[in-house]
């Protein structure tokens, strides 16, 4: 569904990605862990256009979308719930939805979407005529999410859902994760700093250091990896 080729994304006169190559395939969870500035964030955003790769090609269903706009992409349908969130906070949690929506017509569908959501989250459903603002770091991310899904996207793009978070929400939240990719087969690319819950809802995981791909494997086998243990999960 998605690949990314030998992709070297730079920042003015500063590389961020050397030669990166991953892929995803439909209805995959992917996991991509590593520290602080490995670039993970980076590999997000070339994905979805905010960062064009100098070098290499994306990829997506076989079509290269390297040098297409964010506009373009989120068109070809890549959302991305990008780092902290970014509601609308003078927005109520409602309206926040209905834009989640702003490319789709059908009024009916997009109604049974907002339900679903609030299936998903019924917290949000308690809150729908709430400001977007006055809501708790949780409940902005869920909708932020829930946002998101409002735009049906094939791939969803998640960075660091888990950031800032009590446990008890990251665990609610990285379970809704996983449900909607199940249900909908939603295919998910989830960049998190959280390694150890990240790779137990992942199918495949990929590592980076200092701007490359330095581990792919199954999660399972990530998970019990030696070199993961020791610098993600602190075992
Ligand atoms: P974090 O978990 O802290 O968000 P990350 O793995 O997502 O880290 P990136 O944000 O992708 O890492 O950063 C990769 C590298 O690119 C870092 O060295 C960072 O300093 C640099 N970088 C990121 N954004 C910019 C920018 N706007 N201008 C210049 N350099 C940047």
């Amino acid at each position: 569904m998605l690949e990314l080729k030998h992709v070297n994304s730079f920042y003015g006169n500063i590389q961020a990605l050397y030669d990166v190559n991953l892929h995803i395939d439909r209805g995959e969870i992917i996991t991509l862990i590593g520290a602080n500035g490995a670039g993970k964030s980076t590999t997000l955003m070339t994905v979805c256009g905010v960062v064009q790769a100098r070098e290499g090609q994306v990829l997506y269903q076989d079509e290269e979308i390297t040098r297409e706009s964010p506009n373009h992409i989120v068109h070809k349908g890549i959302c991305q719930v990008p780092e902290g969130r970014l509601i609308f906070p003078e927005l109520t949690v409602q309206e926040n939805l209905d834009m989640g929506a702003f490319m789709r017509t059908n009024k009916a569908e997009i109604k049974r979407d907002i339900e679903y959501c609030f299936d998903l989250f019924p917290i949000l459903a308690q809150r729908r005529r709430q400001q977007g603002g006055t809501l708790s770091g949780g409940e902005q991310q869920m909708l932020a999410i829930g946002r998101a899904l409002m735009a049906r996207p094939a791939l969803l793009l998640l960075d660091e859902p888990s950031m800032g978070l009590a446990p008890l929400v990251v665990k609610q939240i990285f379970e809704i994760i996983k449900k909607v990719n199940s249900e909908n087969n939603t295919t998910i690319f989830l960049v998190e700093q959280n390694a150890n819950l990240a790779l137990k809802i992942g199918h495949r995981g990929y590592v980076m250091e200092n701007g490359r791909v330095v581990l792919s494997d199954t999660c399972d086998k990530l998970l019990v990896n030696e070199q993961v243990k020791r610098a993600y999960l602190g075992l």
